[in-house]
């Protein structure tokens, strides 16, 4: 059977541990928070933006397919299921209008 002060030093323990939890969770989540919020900044900052130049990017739709052009560049952006189109349409009437496109904008 412990003492009083044995029982005391126990429970401080238990209630120090408790709210070192409750701090750790809290860091935790304020870190998780920041880093949404960095990632939130950064897409915001990004978000069609070419990622060789920087300058503002387009996005162009031809035959039901997206692709966001830079025009500075001449950088071509492609999300996997676009890619995938390209893949299936190798060669395709899609991909040689997009760069007659470029060639077009290019002699301008
Ligand atoms: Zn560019």
């Amino acid at each position: 059977m412990p003492d009083f002060k044995g029982t005391s030093n126990t429970e401080d323990e238990y209630f120090a541990r408790e709210d070192a939890e409750k701090k750790r969770k809290l860091a935790l989540q304020v870190k998780r928070e920041t880093q949404a919020a960095e990632r939130e900044r950064l897409r915001a900052l990004h978000w069609m933006r070419c990622p060789k130049c920087g300058m503002e990017m387009q996005g162009l739709k031809m035959r039901g397919v997206d692709v966001d052009v830079c025009f500075s560049c001449n950088g071509i952006f492609l999300d996997q299921k676009d890619l995938e189109h390209f893949e299936k349409h190798p060669g395709g009437a899609v991909m040689r209008a997009f760069l007659n496109w470029l060639d077009t904008e290019k002699k301008k």
